[in-house]
């Protein structure tokens, strides 16, 4: 079945005006609780126990199964506990807590020069710093350019097409330079014909700045794309630039995307050793009282953050990391910060008047994967694995926009993330 059946482009209010000039505030917590989760992966190797000291950069835990993920402390203090405490999954997970004593010793990790280093080095090296797509994916960066061929675009994606999240934009404006030499060191890599820089038109004077640093460089351009949702989903960028599809990888149609904050933390792993020790997170929403980005220690609660940023402005809100569309909504804010988190968005919770279905096919229209929601849903109640199975509910990428777009106030995106869980979980057992 093709994709993209549905109008893949809605424009919806970006509320970025709240974040996008703020001063961004750098949060200093008195501990933080580094998660050892990854996926469906729970067995990490722990490298430190309770009263060992630790430095901001020393490997903590590392996962070897599928994939190797390296864990780092973002701090430097004392491992207080190894313990299980409630991720953001919601699952009970192992995480190193480390009493921070603020003065961010850091672990002496090796650097390496993109110029001089081969292609294979420098694979080796994003794995071995633990450098994971930072746009909220968090999957270990290296896998995408391990023994690839034949690589036309490079794309690295600084859309934001969430509303509240400009953590990207941030980084691209404070820093474009290192942005620029992760960009360089992962064309090197990939061997990429040409890389490609994409930016929401919101943003004139961030593309004129890029475009103009970009003036003497060759094969790397700056591209404005339209204000649409969910125009920076890798299939949707993908198919904008290069009028391309593909069915399950974008090296099909030889890309690969990467995020603009993942190059900037691979470069800075490159130039000074440091892995992923603290991001910058846009911290948004109608109930935080002041909206900002910060940067953040890795293992910093949900709570840390928000405080920083003033507060609650009310008792009654929904909290999830990441953006309202694609966020996954917290139970308490004793949650803490991963590598991944571009975005804490803080809503006032609204009463929802949910009435039934009008069969109106509004979310059939908009969805971006040319689904066909309310027939999901109904598949589920059946528990009618190959109906699923015929309808796609795997390819559902749970962007939120059926819920947007629903005048019946149905949590429709809910729903089929739930038929697709069904779904896969069936699949599994089989
Ligand atoms: S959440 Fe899934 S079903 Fe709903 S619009 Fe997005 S891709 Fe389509
Ligand atoms: S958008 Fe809402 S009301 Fe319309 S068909 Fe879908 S679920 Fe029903």
């Amino acid at each position: 079945m093709s994709l993209f059946r549905g109008s893949m482009r809605t424009h919806i209010n970006g509320h970025k005006e709240l974040s996008e000039h703020a001063d961004i505030i750098t949060l200093v917590p008195e501990k933080v609780a580094i998660p050892l989760y990854f996926g469906t992966e729970m067995n990490p190797q722990i490298l430190v126990q309770p009263g060992d000291e630790v430095k901001a950069g020393t490997k903590i835990a590392q996962f070897n199964s599928r994939f190797v993920v390296p864990i780092y402390s973002s701090v430097s203090g004392k491992v207080e506990t190894v313990e299980d405490r409630l991720h953001q999954s919601l699952k009970k997970v192992k995480h190193v807590v480390i009493s921070n004593d603020k003065k961010y010793t850091k672990e002496e990790n090796p650097v390496l020069d993109y110029k001089t280093a081969t292609r294979e080095e420098l694979v080796d090296f994003m794995m071995n710093a633990g450098i994971v797509g930072c746009g909220g994916a968090g999957f270990p960066a290296y896998v995408k350019y391990k023994d690839v061929k034949d690589v036309e675009n490079l794309i690295i994606n600084a859309v934001e097409c969430e509303p509240y999240i400009t953590s990207d934009y941030k980084v691209m404006e404070n820093d474009f330079d290192l942005v620029l030499t992760g960009i360089k060191a992962m064309k090197k890599m990939s061997d990429a014909k040409k890389v490609l820089i994409a930016i929401k038109k919101t943003h004139p004077e961030l593309i004129q700045s890029v475009s103009e640093k970009l003036k003497n460089e060759k094969d790397i351009e700056c591209i404005s794309v339209p204000d649409v949702y969910p125009i920076g989903w890798e299939r949707t960028l993908v198919y904008q630039l290069t009028k391309k599809r593909y069915d399950k990888l974008p090296l099909e149609v030889g890309c690969i995307v990467n995020n603009a904050t993942t190059a900037y933390m691979f470069a800075k792993a490159l130039t000074t050793g440091e892995p992923i020790v603290s991001r910058m997170l846009t911290v948004s929403g109608d109930a935080v009282k002041k909206p900002c980005n910060v940067i953040a220690p890795v293992g910093s609660s949900a709570h840390d953050v928000i405080e920083a940023c003033g507060g609650y402005t009310t008792d009654d809100v929904v909290v999830c990391f990441g953006g309202p569309m694609m966020g996954t909504t917290i139970t308490t804010d004793d949650v803490c910060v991963e590598r991944q988190n571009n975005a804490i968005t803080v809503l006032k919770k609204v009463a929802i008047d949910e009435v039934a279905c009008l069969r109106c096919g509004s979310c059939s229209d908009h969805c971006p994967s040319g689904l066909q929601p309310v027939r999901i849903v109904q598949a589920n109640k059946l528990k009618d694995m190959a109906r699923l199975e015929k309808l796609d509910v795997s390819k559902c990428i749970e962007c939120g926009m059926c819920t947007y777009v629903c005048p019946s106030k149905i949590a429709v995106t809910e729903n089929v993330r739930r038929a697709k869980r069904a779904y896969q979980m069936s699949k599994a057992k089989k």
